[in-house]
């Protein structure tokens, strides 16, 4: 993305950085609808930005470390129990 293309206030030419808000951040002027994010895509943005935030509490979790000790023993066991050759 380049950063000269972001739009600006056409009241103050205040560049808008954050298009969630549907007014110039700058002089407080209400932004056109093809300047601030509709409520439909503020939603749709939400809704990505929660589910970014699953994944990477997933991801914490997943973390072999983020584990108490008690979940590490149980894996082994099920792995013990489960490997082949026994
Ligand atoms: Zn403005």
């Amino acid at each position: 993305m380049d950063p000269s293309s972001a739009p600006v206030c056409p009241a103050c030419g205040f560049r808008i950085f954050n298009r969630r808000y549907p007014k110039c951040e700058s002089c407080g002027a209400a932004l056109p609808q093809t300047l601030a994010y509709t409520a439909a895509e503020r939603r749709a943005l939400m809704a990505a930005e929660d589910e970014r935030e699953r994944a990477e509490a997933r991801a914490r979790d997943a973390r072999p470390e983020a584990n108490s000790a008690g979940d590490g023993a149980i894996l082994a066991a099920v792995l013990t129990m489960t490997s082949p050759g026994n």
